[in-house]
Protein backbone atom coordinates (compact mmCIF):
# COMPACT_ATOMS: atom_id res chain seq x y z
CA UNK A 1 0.00 0.00 0.00
CA UNK A 2 1.43 3.23 -1.45
CA UNK A 3 1.91 6.03 1.56
CA UNK A 4 -1.35 8.28 1.01
CA UNK A 5 0.33 10.93 2.55
CA UNK A 6 -2.29 13.56 4.68
CA UNK A 7 -4.53 14.59 1.51
CA UNK A 8 -6.70 16.49 4.10
CA UNK A 9 -3.34 18.71 4.71
CA UNK A 10 -1.30 18.07 1.85
CA UNK A 11 2.46 19.10 2.07
CA UNK A 12 3.27 21.38 -0.94
CA UNK A 13 3.94 19.47 -4.39
CA UNK A 14 7.67 20.76 -6.04
CA UNK A 15 7.41 22.90 -8.63
CA UNK A 16 3.52 23.34 -8.98
CA UNK A 17 1.83 26.58 -8.25
CA UNK A 18 -1.37 27.36 -8.13
CA UNK A 19 -4.07 30.72 -9.02
CA UNK A 20 -7.65 30.93 -8.34
CA UNK A 21 -7.49 32.44 -11.61
CA UNK A 22 -6.61 29.15 -13.83
CA UNK A 23 -9.60 27.19 -15.21
CA UNK A 24 -10.17 25.00 -17.87
CA UNK A 25 -10.35 25.29 -21.31
CA UNK A 26 -13.93 24.50 -22.60
CA UNK A 27 -14.95 23.17 -26.27
CA UNK A 28 -14.78 26.69 -28.23
CA UNK A 29 -11.84 28.14 -26.37
CA UNK A 30 -13.88 29.68 -23.60
CA UNK A 31 -12.94 29.12 -20.05
CA UNK A 32 -14.95 27.11 -17.23
CA UNK A 33 -14.55 27.46 -13.68
CA UNK A 34 -14.53 24.38 -11.32
CA UNK A 35 -16.38 23.11 -7.79
CA UNK A 36 -15.90 20.74 -5.82
CA UNK A 37 -18.47 18.96 -2.64
CA UNK A 38 -17.31 16.03 0.06
CA UNK A 39 -13.45 16.13 0.37
CA UNK A 40 -13.26 12.80 2.10
CA UNK A 41 -10.53 9.93 1.43
CA UNK A 42 -11.62 10.49 -2.28
CA UNK A 43 -12.79 13.33 -3.01
CA UNK A 44 -9.93 15.26 -1.72
CA UNK A 45 -7.42 13.32 -3.76
CA UNK A 46 -9.58 13.70 -6.70
CA UNK A 47 -9.45 17.62 -5.98
CA UNK A 48 -6.05 17.80 -5.49
CA UNK A 49 -5.71 16.15 -9.01
CA UNK A 50 -7.59 18.83 -10.52
CA UNK A 51 -5.60 21.80 -8.98
CA UNK A 52 -2.07 19.86 -10.18
CA UNK A 53 -4.23 19.90 -13.71
CA UNK A 54 -4.32 23.52 -13.41
CA UNK A 55 -8.35 23.79 -12.57
CA UNK A 56 -9.37 26.84 -11.09
CA UNK A 57 -11.34 25.19 -8.09
CA UNK A 58 -14.13 26.47 -5.35
CA UNK A 59 -14.43 23.66 -2.45
CA UNK A 60 -16.34 22.94 0.20
CA UNK A 61 -16.55 19.92 2.94
CA UNK A 62 -19.18 19.92 5.43
CA UNK A 63 -16.39 19.58 8.13
CA UNK A 64 -14.66 22.89 7.10
CA UNK A 65 -10.92 21.45 8.64
CA UNK A 66 -10.77 19.18 5.54
CA UNK A 67 -10.98 21.64 2.81
CA UNK A 68 -7.79 23.47 4.76
CA UNK A 69 -4.91 21.78 2.63
CA UNK A 70 -6.47 22.24 -0.20
CA UNK A 71 -6.79 25.84 0.34
CA UNK A 72 -2.98 26.20 0.71
CA UNK A 73 -2.65 24.78 -2.96
CA UNK A 74 -4.96 27.34 -4.50
CA UNK A 75 -8.55 26.43 -3.97
CA UNK A 76 -10.78 28.80 -3.14
CA UNK A 77 -13.23 28.00 0.21
CA UNK A 78 -17.21 28.21 0.26
CA UNK A 79 -19.27 28.02 3.07
CA UNK A 80 -22.03 25.82 1.15
CA UNK A 81 -22.74 23.83 -1.51
CA UNK A 82 -25.07 26.87 -2.58
CA UNK A 83 -21.73 29.12 -2.62
CA UNK A 84 -19.80 26.37 -4.60
CA UNK A 85 -22.40 26.55 -7.20
CA UNK A 86 -22.84 30.76 -7.50
CA UNK A 87 -18.96 30.50 -8.26
CA UNK A 88 -18.32 27.67 -10.75
CA UNK A 89 -19.83 26.27 -14.24
CA UNK A 90 -18.85 22.16 -13.23
CA UNK A 91 -19.50 21.33 -9.56
CA UNK A 92 -18.61 18.23 -8.81
CA UNK A 93 -19.75 16.34 -5.83
CA UNK A 94 -17.89 13.02 -3.98
CA UNK A 95 -20.42 12.19 -0.77
CA UNK A 96 -21.61 9.17 0.79
CA UNK A 97 -24.49 8.13 -0.86
CA UNK A 98 -27.79 9.19 -1.71
CA UNK A 99 -29.23 11.21 1.16
CA UNK A 100 -26.10 13.22 0.92
CA UNK A 101 -26.50 13.54 -2.58
CA UNK A 102 -30.18 14.50 -2.63
CA UNK A 103 -29.57 17.27 -0.12
CA UNK A 104 -26.64 19.25 -1.49
CA UNK A 105 -28.09 18.77 -5.17
CA UNK A 106 -31.51 19.73 -3.71
CA UNK A 107 -31.75 20.46 -0.54
CA UNK A 108 -31.82 24.13 1.43
CA UNK A 109 -28.55 26.17 0.76
CA UNK A 110 -28.16 23.23 -2.16
CA UNK A 111 -26.54 23.61 -5.13
CA UNK A 112 -29.63 23.75 -7.18
CA UNK A 113 -29.88 26.79 -5.05
CA UNK A 114 -26.85 28.40 -6.65
CA UNK A 115 -26.55 27.04 -9.75
CA UNK A 116 -26.41 29.22 -12.56
CA UNK A 117 -28.62 28.16 -16.08
CA UNK A 118 -26.61 26.67 -18.34
CA UNK A 119 -24.32 25.03 -15.52
CA UNK A 120 -23.42 21.25 -14.88
CA UNK A 121 -23.76 19.20 -11.79
CA UNK A 122 -21.32 16.28 -11.91
CA UNK A 123 -21.99 13.51 -9.41
CA UNK A 124 -19.38 11.21 -8.74
CA UNK A 125 -20.21 9.90 -5.71
CA UNK A 126 -21.52 5.88 -5.81
CA UNK A 127 -25.64 6.76 -5.53
CA UNK A 128 -28.81 5.12 -6.96
CA UNK A 129 -29.54 5.28 -10.05
CA UNK A 130 -33.30 5.78 -9.85
CA UNK A 131 -32.03 9.39 -7.72
CA UNK A 132 -29.46 10.13 -10.65
CA UNK A 133 -32.51 10.26 -12.73
CA UNK A 134 -34.91 12.04 -10.61
CA UNK A 135 -31.81 15.12 -9.66
CA UNK A 136 -31.35 14.95 -13.52
CA UNK A 137 -34.64 15.67 -14.44
CA UNK A 138 -34.96 18.37 -11.55
CA UNK A 139 -31.81 20.20 -12.40
CA UNK A 140 -32.91 20.12 -15.96
CA UNK A 141 -36.03 21.94 -15.43
CA UNK A 142 -33.84 24.72 -14.14
CA UNK A 143 -31.85 25.26 -17.31
CA UNK A 144 -28.77 23.55 -15.17
CA UNK A 145 -27.35 19.88 -16.89
CA UNK A 146 -26.68 16.48 -14.68
CA UNK A 147 -24.33 13.77 -15.02
CA UNK A 148 -23.65 10.41 -12.97
CA UNK A 149 -20.14 9.69 -13.03
CA UNK A 150 -19.15 7.25 -9.94
CA UNK A 151 -15.70 5.90 -9.79
CA UNK A 152 -13.60 2.71 -9.61
CA UNK A 153 -9.95 2.46 -8.36
CA UNK A 154 -10.24 3.03 -4.50
CA UNK A 155 -8.37 5.45 -2.50
CA UNK A 156 -4.97 4.63 -4.37
CA UNK A 157 -6.56 5.31 -7.82
CA UNK A 158 -7.68 8.61 -6.36
CA UNK A 159 -4.55 9.78 -5.47
CA UNK A 160 -2.83 8.36 -8.34
CA UNK A 161 -5.35 9.76 -10.80
CA UNK A 162 -6.06 6.41 -12.38
CA UNK A 163 -9.60 6.19 -11.24
CA UNK A 164 -12.14 4.25 -13.74
CA UNK A 165 -15.13 6.63 -14.40
CA UNK A 166 -18.63 5.61 -15.81
CA UNK A 167 -20.52 8.18 -17.02
CA UNK A 168 -24.40 8.51 -17.41
CA UNK A 169 -26.01 11.27 -19.13
CA UNK A 170 -26.01 13.63 -22.68
CA UNK A 171 -23.40 13.01 -24.24
CA UNK A 172 -22.89 16.81 -25.01
CA UNK A 173 -22.34 17.00 -20.84
CA UNK A 174 -20.07 14.50 -21.24
CA UNK A 175 -17.70 15.83 -23.33
CA UNK A 176 -17.94 19.14 -21.80
CA UNK A 177 -16.95 17.63 -18.56
CA UNK A 178 -14.21 15.59 -19.98
CA UNK A 179 -11.01 17.58 -19.36
CA UNK A 180 -12.53 17.13 -15.54
CA UNK A 181 -12.53 13.70 -16.05
CA UNK A 182 -9.28 13.23 -17.75
CA UNK A 183 -7.64 14.96 -14.80
CA UNK A 184 -8.77 12.59 -12.19
CA UNK A 185 -9.17 8.98 -14.04
CA UNK A 186 -7.62 6.96 -16.86
CA UNK A 187 -9.98 4.64 -17.99
CA UNK A 188 -13.12 7.49 -18.85
CA UNK A 189 -16.46 5.94 -21.03
CA UNK A 190 -19.61 7.41 -21.58
CA UNK A 191 -21.97 4.10 -20.33
CA UNK A 192 -25.61 5.57 -21.35
CA UNK A 193 -28.13 7.75 -20.48
CA UNK A 194 -28.97 9.35 -16.78
CA UNK A 195 -28.65 7.11 -13.98
CA UNK A 196 -26.50 4.55 -16.32
CA UNK A 197 -23.52 5.25 -14.62
CA UNK A 198 -24.83 4.23 -11.17
CA UNK A 199 -26.09 0.50 -13.08
CA UNK A 200 -22.50 0.24 -14.01
CA UNK A 201 -21.29 1.14 -10.54
CA UNK A 202 -23.75 -1.12 -9.00
CA UNK A 203 -22.33 -3.74 -11.43
CA UNK A 204 -18.39 -2.99 -10.12
CA UNK A 205 -19.75 -3.22 -6.86
CA UNK A 206 -21.16 -6.46 -7.22
CA UNK A 207 -17.89 -7.87 -8.61
CA UNK A 208 -15.55 -6.14 -6.15
CA UNK A 209 -17.56 -7.48 -3.58
CA UNK A 210 -17.78 -11.11 -4.43
CA UNK A 211 -13.92 -11.14 -5.38
CA UNK A 212 -13.44 -9.81 -2.00
CA UNK A 213 -15.60 -12.58 -0.46
CA UNK A 214 -14.13 -15.31 -2.69
CA UNK A 215 -10.15 -13.99 -1.50
CA UNK A 216 -11.32 -14.06 1.86
CA UNK A 217 -12.46 -17.63 1.44
CA UNK A 218 -9.52 -18.91 -0.14
CA UNK A 219 -7.00 -17.53 2.66
CA UNK A 220 -9.39 -18.97 5.09
CA UNK A 221 -8.85 -22.63 4.18
CA UNK A 222 -5.36 -22.14 3.66
CA UNK A 223 -4.27 -20.49 7.18
CA UNK A 224 -6.96 -23.93 8.14
CA UNK A 225 -4.57 -26.07 5.99
CA UNK A 226 -1.63 -24.57 7.16
CA UNK A 227 -0.58 -23.12 4.09
CA UNK A 228 1.03 -19.16 4.66
CA UNK A 229 -1.12 -16.72 3.18
CA UNK A 230 1.55 -14.89 1.69
CA UNK A 231 2.22 -17.81 -0.69
CA UNK A 232 -1.54 -18.29 -1.62
CA UNK A 233 -1.54 -13.97 -2.37
CA UNK A 234 2.20 -14.75 -4.32
CA UNK A 235 0.64 -17.46 -6.57
CA UNK A 236 -3.04 -17.02 -7.00
CA UNK A 237 -2.31 -13.02 -8.40
CA UNK A 238 0.51 -14.90 -11.44
CA UNK A 239 -2.72 -16.84 -12.78
CA UNK A 240 -6.47 -17.26 -13.57
CA UNK A 241 -7.50 -15.96 -10.26
CA UNK A 242 -5.21 -12.76 -10.37
CA UNK A 243 -7.36 -9.83 -9.76
CA UNK A 244 -7.36 -6.24 -8.68
CA UNK A 245 -8.57 -6.98 -5.78
CA UNK A 246 -5.19 -8.95 -4.84
CA UNK A 247 -3.07 -6.49 -5.92
CA UNK A 248 -4.33 -3.38 -3.91
CA UNK A 249 -6.08 -5.47 -1.00
CA UNK A 250 -3.12 -8.17 -0.46
CA UNK A 251 -1.42 -6.50 1.95
CA UNK A 252 -4.53 -5.22 4.16
CA UNK A 253 -5.67 -8.73 3.64
CA UNK A 254 -2.04 -10.30 5.09
CA UNK A 255 -1.25 -6.92 7.97
CA UNK A 256 -4.62 -7.33 8.58
CA UNK A 257 -4.38 -3.26 9.15
CA UNK A 258 -7.86 -2.65 8.00
CA UNK A 259 -7.86 1.48 8.03
CA UNK A 260 -10.23 2.69 4.97
CA UNK A 261 -9.95 2.44 2.23
CA UNK A 262 -13.30 1.61 0.47
CA UNK A 263 -15.69 1.65 4.11
CA UNK A 264 -17.73 -1.54 4.67
CA UNK A 265 -20.65 0.70 4.96
CA UNK A 266 -20.28 2.07 1.98
CA UNK A 267 -19.63 -1.14 0.42
CA UNK A 268 -22.73 -2.37 2.03
CA UNK A 269 -24.59 0.77 1.25
CA UNK A 270 -23.83 -0.15 -2.68
CA UNK A 271 -24.90 -3.64 -2.52
CA UNK A 272 -28.10 -2.08 -0.98
CA UNK A 273 -28.20 -0.10 -4.18
CA UNK A 274 -27.29 -2.74 -6.43
CA UNK A 275 -30.04 -5.38 -4.87
CA UNK A 276 -33.25 -2.24 -4.98
CA UNK A 277 -31.95 -2.27 -8.83
CA UNK A 278 -31.50 -6.24 -9.45
CA UNK A 279 -35.57 -6.13 -7.92
CA UNK A 280 -36.59 -2.70 -10.27
CA UNK A 281 -35.32 -4.87 -13.57
CA UNK A 282 -35.86 -8.72 -12.37
CA UNK A 283 -32.52 -9.65 -12.48
CA UNK A 284 -31.40 -12.62 -10.01
CA UNK A 285 -28.47 -11.48 -7.40
CA UNK A 286 -28.03 -14.33 -5.27
CA UNK A 287 -25.04 -14.19 -3.90
CA UNK A 288 -24.43 -10.70 -3.80
CA UNK A 289 -27.95 -10.93 -0.89
CA UNK A 290 -25.18 -13.48 0.97
CA UNK A 291 -22.42 -11.01 0.86
CA UNK A 292 -24.52 -7.79 1.94
CA UNK A 293 -26.01 -10.07 4.71
CA UNK A 294 -22.24 -10.24 5.57
CA UNK A 295 -21.17 -7.02 5.17
CA UNK A 296 -23.86 -6.22 7.89
CA UNK A 297 -23.09 -8.32 10.21
CA UNK A 298 -19.52 -6.60 10.25
CA UNK A 299 -21.69 -3.47 10.46
CA UNK A 300 -23.25 -4.56 13.78
CA UNK A 301 -19.79 -6.12 15.06
CA UNK A 302 -19.09 -2.03 14.93
CA UNK A 303 -16.56 -2.85 11.58
CA UNK A 304 -18.29 -0.66 9.26
CA UNK A 305 -15.74 1.91 9.16
CA UNK A 306 -12.95 -1.02 8.16
CA UNK A 307 -11.83 -1.47 4.92
CA UNK A 308 -13.67 -3.46 2.89
CA UNK A 309 -11.43 -6.09 2.92
CA UNK A 310 -12.38 -6.74 6.66
CA UNK A 311 -14.85 -9.12 5.56
CA UNK A 312 -12.37 -11.70 6.08
CA UNK A 313 -12.43 -11.48 9.45
CA UNK A 314 -16.21 -12.60 9.64
CA UNK A 315 -15.08 -15.87 8.28
CA UNK A 316 -12.12 -16.19 10.02
CA UNK A 317 -14.43 -16.00 13.13
CA UNK A 318 -16.84 -18.93 11.50
CA UNK A 319 -13.73 -21.01 11.08
CA UNK A 320 -12.49 -21.57 14.64
CA UNK A 321 -9.30 -21.19 15.69
CA UNK A 322 -5.99 -21.47 13.05
CA UNK A 323 -8.10 -19.76 10.87
CA UNK A 324 -5.64 -16.57 10.33
P1 LIG B 1 -15.68 9.87 2.97
O1 LIG B 1 -14.23 9.79 3.27
O2 LIG B 1 -16.64 9.55 4.05
O3 LIG B 1 -15.98 11.34 2.40
C1 LIG B 1 -17.25 11.88 2.22
C2 LIG B 1 -17.12 13.38 2.45
O4 LIG B 1 -18.37 14.01 2.15
C3 LIG B 1 -16.77 13.73 3.91
O5 LIG B 1 -15.63 14.57 3.90
C4 LIG B 1 -18.02 14.45 4.39
O6 LIG B 1 -17.76 15.48 5.30
C5 LIG B 1 -18.54 15.04 3.11
N1 LIG B 1 -19.96 15.38 3.23
C6 LIG B 1 -20.98 14.58 3.64
N2 LIG B 1 -22.13 15.26 3.63
C7 LIG B 1 -21.84 16.53 3.23
C8 LIG B 1 -22.61 17.70 3.04
N3 LIG B 1 -23.92 17.71 3.27
N4 LIG B 1 -21.99 18.82 2.60
C9 LIG B 1 -20.65 18.82 2.38
N5 LIG B 1 -19.86 17.74 2.56
C10 LIG B 1 -20.44 16.61 2.97
O7 LIG B 1 -16.06 8.92 1.74
P2 LIG B 1 -15.13 8.47 0.50
O8 LIG B 1 -14.44 7.20 0.83
O9 LIG B 1 -14.37 9.65 0.00
O10 LIG B 1 -16.29 8.07 -0.55
C11 LIG B 1 -17.06 9.04 -1.22
C12 LIG B 1 -17.96 8.33 -2.24
O11 LIG B 1 -17.13 7.61 -3.16
C13 LIG B 1 -18.91 7.31 -1.62
O12 LIG B 1 -20.11 7.32 -2.34
C14 LIG B 1 -18.18 5.99 -1.81
O13 LIG B 1 -19.08 4.90 -1.85
C15 LIG B 1 -17.50 6.23 -3.15
N6 LIG B 1 -16.25 5.47 -3.42
C16 LIG B 1 -15.33 5.29 -2.42
C17 LIG B 1 -14.15 4.60 -2.71
C18 LIG B 1 -13.10 4.36 -1.65
O14 LIG B 1 -12.24 3.48 -1.83
N7 LIG B 1 -13.07 5.12 -0.58
C19 LIG B 1 -13.92 4.11 -4.00
C20 LIG B 1 -14.87 4.35 -5.00
C21 LIG B 1 -16.04 5.04 -4.70
P3 LIG B 1 -17.54 15.24 6.88
O15 LIG B 1 -16.06 15.24 7.04
O16 LIG B 1 -18.21 16.37 7.56
O17 LIG B 1 -18.15 13.91 7.21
Amino acid sequence: MPDLGNLQDPTPMDGLTFSNEEVLPKGGGTVERAGFVGLGIMGAAMARNLLAADCGLVVHNRTRAKAKGLAKHGAEVADSPGDVAMRSDIIITMLPGPPDVEEVVAGEGGLLEGAREGALIVDMSTSSPALARELSRTAKDRGVGMLDAPVSGGDVGAVEGTLSIMVGGDEEDFERARPLFEAMGKTVVHVGGSGSGQVVKACNQIVVALVIEAVSEALVLGSKAGVAPERIIEVLSGGLAASKVLEVKGEKFLSHDFGPGGKVEYHRKDLGIALAAGREHGAALPITAVVDQMFGALVAKGRGGWDHSALVTLLEEWSGDGAR
